[in-house]
Parts: C-alpha cells; sequence; structure tokens
C-alpha cells in the first residue's frame, strides 16, 4: 500500500512502529526493575515508581476484552467509531479504536490485529491517523 498519497498527521508518534513486513506494533515501556509493561509508554513505572524503562515492541495481535459504539465526539472524529479495549499477550490493556468491522460482529475475546488507519479530520479537513485493531480473519467463518 502507498502512504505517500498525502500528508497524514500521525497522532500516535513513536508509540506505533512498523515491522519491516508491515506489521504494525504499538511500542510500549517496560520496568527495568519489576517487568511491569505498559501502553501508552512513560517514563515511570506505576507498580514500582522506577524510572528505568525501555522501550519495548508490544505483540500485533490481541484480544478483545470490551467495546462500545461512539455516536457523539469532538469535531473532527469520523463516527459513529468503536472505542476498545485490547487485551496484548504481554499483559498490556490498549484502549483503541476497532476499525473496518461491523460492530454486529464483535465478540468478547476475539482475536483482533493492530493496524494504522485514519480517525478522522482536523478544522481544515487535513486527515490524522493513529494505531487502532481490526478483526482478525480466518479462513472460516
Ligand atoms: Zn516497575
Amino acid at each position: 500500500m502507498s502512504e505517500e498519497l498525502q500528508e497524514v498527521f500521525n497522532l500516535a508518534g513513536d508509540a506505533v512502529t512498523r515491522d519491516a513486513d508491515g506489521t504494525v506494533r504499538l511500542v510500549g515501556s517496560e520496568c527495568d526493575d519489576c517487568n511491569k509493561r505498559l501502553f501508552p509508554p512513560s517514563d515511570v513505572c506505576p507498580e514500582c515508581m522506577s524510572e528505568n524503562l525501555s522501550p519495548i515492541k508490544l505483540s500485533a495481535e490481541g484480544t478483545l476484552y470490551s467495546w462500545s459504539v461512539v455516536h457523539a465526539a469532538p469535531k473532527g472524529w469520523g463516527l459513529p467509531f468503536v472505542a476498545a479495549y485490547v487485551d496484548l499477550p504481554e499483559e498490556v490493556r490498549v484502549f483503541a479504536h476497532i476499525v473496518d468491522a461491523d460492530p454486529d460482529i464483535l465478540e468478547m475475546e476475539m482475536p483482533v490485529k493492530a493496524q494504522i488507519a485514519i480517525l478522522g479530520s482536523d478544522e481544515s479537513g487535513a486527515p490524522f491517523e493513529s494505531y487502532a485493531f481490526t478483526p482478525l480473519r480466518k479462513g472460516v467463518s
């Protein structure tokens, strides 16, 4: 996919990256003292107050913990959207949008995969993007 089509502001900044194969990965923090993992990244561990944290690439795939369909949000957000909590294998619970899915097909604990999606536009109409998750579609439904 081409990413050169237009300037898109990335809300997530350094908190999202891509592997060489294009896989989207969130970048959190791992505490060097107690091994607690966090997302979004932080400079201080909320568990032990250590400031020895290192960036950690989180798994691209997780499971849907809960979600809600949002019909009202500040101007600019594409509506309605699905706001969700996704559990990653690193025991990190991430708040994110679910995209490219009819809310009716969502199920608790269904597998989801990270991606980057355009989530809205600013006052001038310029799009902005961030990380989001989409249901993992396997061969059989
Ligand atoms: Zn810690």
